[in-house]
């Protein structure tokens, strides 16, 4: 009997049992089919608006059993999605109907303390990569939140508490074994295909499935200077206005972000000021101990937080402070701007809404971003986004289904209202499913390379599951 799944194009291609035990003959992995057991479990990210059914789930253990998966899409005309950590707001590492190419078993990290590399896998996550790497002291610039995959963050450019001092994650990236539509794996780097290691660098998961990273490691930790302060909405004006002045002069080693939301029922939140409005400084100093203290005091000094709770953590658990309040499986919504500029206008534009926030778990991050990460040129890699200083994201998170649009339409709201002081490009990696109008502005000046690589590497436009670039004519 033959399975019908999503053609890549229109209607359906025709799979017969005998080529889908033929297939499970050649893997490493499995093939997870619907109502078997751990197909569910498989389809599940992080996004709980994303509930797709996927014909046909390829788990991969490594290099080979990706290219089986690749050559099956690509000789069946079947859609193609491919996991790593699952973690996409857009839900991309999943597909209706076609074939789910997922890594999440591929999560070997290896470190080599004498030459400061480590190769990581396509499915690894942060976390994955932390603990390896902060077993010698070294670290690679990641995100905030330890769950998310090691692949779409790299691949979108990667930024997070470090990179102010060390860069992008792919300003870190040294090469990437990738298998291209047409099933081959190639090594590309700086000398071997230096077309698509560049395109890799901030374009997406839109020229194949890379089945590891191998990224220059920097020295740190294994204690950072880091932590919180908690303090009341009602002080955010001021408060913003100091966190202003203060950022500017920052040196790269120290990066400060604003989160502003309910406080969360957490151990060290007082009991009355659980629920209640808060802005949240949250701070992180990458380098000896004794100057992040000195980093940090101008920051601990604003105001009379609810809670300080600035001082020595180790690296690996700062990297996972956030995790409590992104646990997987919620319902989320997201909408993002870049800034040049923190204002007051835009201090304003983000309290009017954050008084009306629509549930408990929402909440606007302010990123800080500028240090090293802008002094890489514009064209350097496929990032273009090296002029932005801070990113805004409204991060929108419930799990009644009835209150979707009260959610979805106040992230809308703030988004029109921040959009005069903003610059009108977006990073990749926070773009919602429905912003496919934002995708040119997302790679900017570096979209026609990227639609010239793409025709060089996928022509047929296997890999579509994205923030999408078209090949060029
Ligand atoms: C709670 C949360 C916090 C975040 N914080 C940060 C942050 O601090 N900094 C930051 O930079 N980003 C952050 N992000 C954004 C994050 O970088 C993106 O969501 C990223 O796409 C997640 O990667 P993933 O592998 O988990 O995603 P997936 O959903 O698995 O995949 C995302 C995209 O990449 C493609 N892809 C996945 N694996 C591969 C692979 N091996 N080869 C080729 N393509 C692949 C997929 O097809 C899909 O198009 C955060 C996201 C969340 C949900």
């Amino acid at each position: 009997m033959d399975t019908h799944l999503q053609a890549l194009s229109s209607g359906t291609a025709p799979v017969s049992d005998d080529e889908i035990g033929a297939l499970r003959g050649v893997l490493r992995g499995c093939v997870l089919l619907p109502g078997k057991p751990g197909y569910d479990a498989a389809r599940a990210i992080w996004n709980g608006m994303i509930d797709r059914r996927p014909g046909m789930i390829v788990q991969a253990l490594g290099a080979a059993d990706v290219i089986q998966g690749v050559n099956f899409a690509r000789e069946h005309g079947v859609a193609l999605a491919v996991r790593g950590g699952g973690h996409n707001v857009a839900g991309n590492a999943v597909c209706d109907g076609g074939i789910m190419l997922d890594l999440s078993r591929m999560r070997s990290v290896h470190v080599d303390p004498a030459t400061h590399r480590a190769r990581v896998e396509g499915g690894a996550l942060l976390s994955d990569v932390d603990k390896e790497t902060q077993a010698f002291g070294l670290a690679v610039p990641v995100g905030i939140n330890s769950t998310t995959g090691i692949a779409g963050l790299t691949l979108g450019g990667g930024f997070g508490w470090t990179s102010r001092k060390l860069g992008l994650a792919i300003d870190n990236l040294l090469s990437v074994d990738i298998v291209t539509a047409d099933g081959v794996l190639r090594r590309a780097d700086a000398t071997q295909h230096p077309d698509l290691f560049w395109a890799v660098r901030g374009g997406s998961g839109n020229f194949g499935v890379v089945t590891s990273f191998e990224f220059q490691l920097s020295s740190l930790g294994p204690q950072v200077t880091a932590g919180l302060l908690l303090h009341p909405l009602t002080d955010a004006p001021a408060l913003m206005r100091e966190y202003r002045r203060l950022v500017a002069d920052a040196p790269d080693e120290l990066t400060v972000w604003l989160v502003l939301r309910k406080a969360p029922p957490a151990p060290f939140v007082p009991a009355e000021w659980r629920d209640k409005e808060v802005l949240v400084i949250a701070l992180c100093y990458a380098g000896p101990m004794a100057d992040g203290e000195a980093a940090a005091a101008p920051f601990r000094a604003l105001g009379k937080p609810i809670v300080d709770l600035v001082g020595p953590h180790p690296f690996v658990g700062w990297q996972a402070t956030f995790d409590p309040l992104l646990t997987p499986g919620a319902r989320n919504y997201w909408k993002s701007h870049d800034f040049k500029e923190f204002t007051d206008a835009t201090g304003e534009a983000l309290l009017n809404a954050v008084w009306r926030l629509p549930t408990s778990e929402c909440e606007v991050f302010v990123g800080h971003l500028g240090g090293r990460i802008n002094r890489v040129r514009p064209d350097a890699t496929a990032f273009p986004r090296r002029d932005v200083e801070f990113v805004v994201n409204a991060h929108t998170r419930w799990r009644d289904p009835a209150q979707d649009t009260a959610c979805i339409d106040w992230a809308r709201d703030l988004f029109q209202a921040l959009a005069p002081h903003a610059m009108g490009s977006v990073y990749v990696n926070f773009m919602p499913a429905d912003e496919t109008d934002r995708v040119p502005g997302a790679f900017g000046s570096n979209y026609a390379r990227l639609a010239e690589a793409k025709r060089r590497y996928d022509p047929q436009n296997l890999f579509r599951m994205n923030q999408n670039i078209p090949s060029a004519a």
